[in-house]
């Protein structure tokens, strides 16, 4: 057998492809020669697997796209409380290029608008490193969440660069308020490349995928980045990293995601998977017109949306059965904190008629930290009241079978 999955991207490509609504972005001159035509759409897995459909072997900029990249990259180098210093959290409202500053300490807004990768640019390696070292150590980031070597697009960058007046007045005014200290014509130097860096639409799922995976690269096994990391990035990706249509962005497709103005499109759903999509003309915030739809109709289609209602903690409590004084719970799928509190209910509700407990596991998917713990707690607090508890598969309790 065949898995559908491939059919059905081609068929999202189809229903979505029709629309010529939008306009390829023209500031940045050499993306005024995009074929505004081209569509593609890629999922990576959390256990590697990647499907593709559409123009998927076509090489655009990542634009926009690299910003979350990077400030992983500048957390995993100064630690959230130096980054949080220099570029603030807070949804702007904004369109990318505006000058979104906190009014008393000029400090960006948040890392996703250009003023404020600007400076997370700038904080990505030791502040004393030559801009060329800077470089390298932005495309070898970037190449490892992708898992290939990802190089620069040379036309690209020097049109952006011969054009980047506002991204200069922007890194110019920061420096102003004494956000960063770094040169302004060089930051705008290494963040035009940054920008330019060449990437498909594969790239772009498996470096969403990373993010989705706790900042393991699902198809190489790599550690890119430590898992507070990725929680922290897919967080600001999810309230900025739309632009000005954030909020709307997130109420109808509910996944973290970043948009870029060559006209690729990210979304990384955290523990599920990372999608990449590419068409180049965009709407009236910048985000791609035809990448919004696909993103959209996964969502809907595939139940993506994070703040989709998943399976109650009850039916984490498969069965729960008398026989005289012993009592057996048995367990299913995957135990997190709702259902642990059930459990543990259930536990509390035994009454002193119970000398016997048996907790049956065999069932269960997955349990991550927390619900381990409430379950050792439970089963603590049964022994203290007398209570025999025997455990089928004690493992599961000493480590998760996902260790999540
Ligand atoms: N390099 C572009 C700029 O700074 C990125 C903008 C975007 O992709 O939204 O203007």
């Amino acid at each position: 057998m065949q898995t559908p999955v491939p059919d059905y991207l081609l068929e999202v490509l189809e229903s979505c492809g029709s629309s010529a609504d939008g306009a390829v972005a023209d500031y940045i001159p050499e993306l005024a020669a995009a074929d505004p035509d081209r569509l593609a759409v890629a999922l990576a897995t959390m256990d590697g697997q990647v499907h593709a459909a559409g123009d998927a072997t076509v090489r655009f900029t990542i634009q926009s796209i690299s910003k979350p990249f990077a400030y992983a990259l500048a957390l995993r180098d100064h630690g959230l409380p130096a980054v949080l210093a220099s570029v603030g959290v807070e949804p702007s409202g904004d369109a990318f290029n505006e000058i979104s500053l906190e009014e008393a300490t000029g400090r960006p807004r948040n890392p996703m608008i250009n003023v404020g990768a600007l400076v997370t640019h700038s904080l990505v390696g030791d502040a004393s490193l030559e801009p060329d070292a800077r470089d390298r150590l932005l495309l070898d980031g970037l190449s490892s969440f992708a898992g290939r070597p990802l190089d620069v697009d040379e036309r690209v960058f020097d049109s952006e660069l011969g054009t980047a007046d506002r991204n200069l007045a922007l890194a110019y005014l920061v420096r102003s308020y004494g956000v960063t200290a770094a040169d302004p014509e060089e930051v705008v130097r290494g963040y035009t490349r940054q920008c330019a860096i060449r990437v498909d639409v594969r790239d772009l799922a498996v470096m969403a995928a990373t993010l989705a995976h706790g900042g393991v690269n699902p198809v190489t096994g790599a550690a890119v980045v430590p898992a507070w990391v990725a929680r922290q990035v897919l967080s600001v990706m999810a309230t900025c990293g739309m632009y000005d249509a954030a909020g709307d962005w997130f109420s109808h497709v509910g996944i973290p995601a970043k948009s870029g103005v060559a006209g690729g499109l990210i979304g990384a759903l955290p523990g599920q998977v990372g999608i990449g999509t590419f068409s180049p003309r965009l709407d009236e915030f910048g985000n791609s017109v035809r990448g919004v739809r696909v993103c959209e109709r996964l969502s809907d289609d595939m139940g993506l949306h994070l703040m989709g209602t998943p399976a109650t903690g009850a039916h984490v409590l498969r069965r729960s059965v008398r026989d005289g004084h012993a009592h057996t719970l048995e367990l299913q799928g995957a135990v997190r904190f709702s259902g642990a509190e059930a459990v543990l209910r259930a536990m509390s509700d035994l009454g002193p008629e119970v000398h016997e407990v048996t907790v049956d596991l065999s069932r269960i998917t997955s349990i991550d930290d927390v619900g381990r713990r409430m379950l050792l707690e439970g089963v603590r607090r049964l022994g203290l009241d007398g209570v025999r508890v025997a455990l089928d598969r004690p493992d599961y309790l000493e480590r998760s079978p996902d260790q999540s």
